[in-house]
């Protein structure tokens, strides 16, 4: 998870970019931080929280300036601790830099390791330091590339640390008078480009750009590095693109319904999940029920497909946040109870099928069971708008370990059991391929155990 956005050319860029993450905040509630700079300085703000609780008046006044990056955290490498918020900030052989970071990193211990044997020295625990810990020790200028020359000083010692760094990274730079974006060869992660009037945007998703009335200009192309300065913005594909791999959970649950990332509409993707999950379904029932929010698309797609009525069967309270984003199991059940209620007055009585995204350990499902029953639903109809997840991911996204996974230790019948429902059903692996434009595309590998990429230390099917 995380959420990146970045600003160029902005008269108060803080102000950008503490919007522009706040529209990003479903994808991080760890915490947040903003680095801007006036030209002349980086400076640094970093708070645990939600940005609109956790970012005040003052931090912003603090930091004033030009351009600017910021991120919201969830921690998938390294420790929850404040110390490893995002923006890094770094004094390297380049000068002042910042970096934000989405995405995981597979060779990070190796790497960090052989850096501590030269002598460089680590402040966090997160493997997005790497990305400033290399920069200075060495340089690479791929074949071919020409570059404009007020980058030949940067880009062959930024292209030695991409060189380096195994892994998914949709990532920002931010130097004292420019900003670089970079995405990994293989596109893991979503990175978009914005523009709003002389201004250039970055973000995750492209809903960020919504919320300044920006346009969404294009997406980084996997293994796209891009430079913007006053000069203007240049383009630089370093390393040859390997195969894509981009993350299909984003589809199915990451990203926000209105987001367009991957070359995809979001919602539409996610309603045409319901829909076959539907056309694959002949269950008898009054009524369908999403799960609100991210069950609701597909929900809608189902309904539509079935001819049953969709009703909000769950009324989500909405001053609480995502309960798949909290980092231990006690508080995500908490999390559920406060999150959930039923009502009565669509349940009682009914043959209920309910919608959900994805089933991961099966907790939430089965508590949701039982609630819609304790509000007198006749039956209940698990329906899940994605295939079973087995595999852990090891790219960007904190999925439980392979114990935990419930599809890794149960059968179908088990699992139904096991959260309470009359009848469980999962979206199959080909009708989720069938969504996207190019399936060979995506990396898939929690719901297919295949993986794109090797992982340091992990033995792994490989695709
Ligand atoms: S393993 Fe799953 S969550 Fe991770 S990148 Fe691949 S599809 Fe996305």
């Amino acid at each position: 998870m995380c959420g990146v956005f970045g600003v160029f050319n902005a008269l108060h860029a803080e102000k950008y970019i503490f919007y522009g993450i706040y529209a990003l905040q479903h994808r991080g509630q760890e915490g947040v931080g903003l680095a801007v700079s006036d030209f002349e300085d980086i400076k640094v703000v970093k708070k645990p929280g939600l940005v609109l609780e956790a970012i005040k008046k003052e931090d912003l006044e603090a930091v004033k300036g030009y351009s600017g990056i910021a991120h919201v955290r969830y921690s998938t490498a390294g420790d929850a601790g404040d110390q490893n918020f995002q923006p890094i900030l770094r004094e390297t052989p380049l000068g002042k830099v910042a970096v934000v970071h989405n995405g995981n990193l597979v060779n990070y211990l190796p790497l960090r390791a052989e850096l501590e044997s030269k002598g460089v020295s680590f402040f966090h625990t997160s493997d997005s330091e790497l990305f400033l810990a290399l920069l200075g020790q060495g340089e690479l200028l791929p074949e071919g590339i020409q570059f404009h020359p007020s980058d030949r000083e940067l880009l062959p010692a930024l292209f030695y640390v991409l060189s380096r760094v195994k892994g998914a990274y949709s990532l920002l730079y931010l130097f004292k008078d420019r900003l670089v974006a970079a995405r990994d060869p293989m596109g893991f992660r979503p990175l978009l480009l914005g523009r709003l009037r002389e201004t250039f945007l970055f973000a995750s998703e492209s809903c960020a750009f919504d919320i300044l009335q920006a346009e969404t200009w294009r997406e980084l192309k996997p293994g796209e590095v891009l430079v913007v300065d006053a000069q203007g913005m240049r383009s630089y594909f370093p390393f040859r693109s390997e195969k894509k791999s981009m993350c299909i959970f984003e589809l199915v649950y990451f990203s926000k319904p209105e987001s367009f990332v991957f070359d995809s509409w979001v919602y539409r993707a996610r309603r045409r999940m319901g829909e076959l999950l539907a056309y694959e379904d002949d269950v008898s029932a009054d009524v369908v029920v999403p799960v609100p929010d991210s069950g609701l698309v597909p929900a809608i797609g189902y309904a539509q497909v079935r001819g049953l009525p969709l009703e909000l069967g769950l009324i989500r309270n909405h001053y609480v946040g995502r309960s798949f984003i909290e980092p231990t199991q006690e508080l995500r059940d908490v999390k559920v109870l406060m999150k959930l209620n039923p009502n009565r007055a669509v349940l009682e009585g009914k043959r209920v099928v309910v919608v959900d995204d994805s089933l991961v350990r099966g907790t939430t499902s089965k508590k949701i069971v039982s609630m819609l029953r304790r509000a007198g639903a006749k039956e209940v109809h698990m329906r899940i708008a994605s295939p079973p997840v087995i595999g852990p991911c090891y790219y960007g996204i904190d999925t439980p370990t392979r114990e935990e996974l419930i599809a890794n230790r149960m059968e179908l019948e088990e699992i139904r059991e096991f959260i309470g429902a009359d009848s469980l059903r999962y979206l199959s692996l080909e009708s989720l391929h069938s969504v996207v434009e190019s399936p060979q595309d995506f990396c898939d590998a929690c719901f297919s155990n295949c993986y794109p990429l090797e992982v340091e230390g992990t033995a792994l099917r490989m695709r």
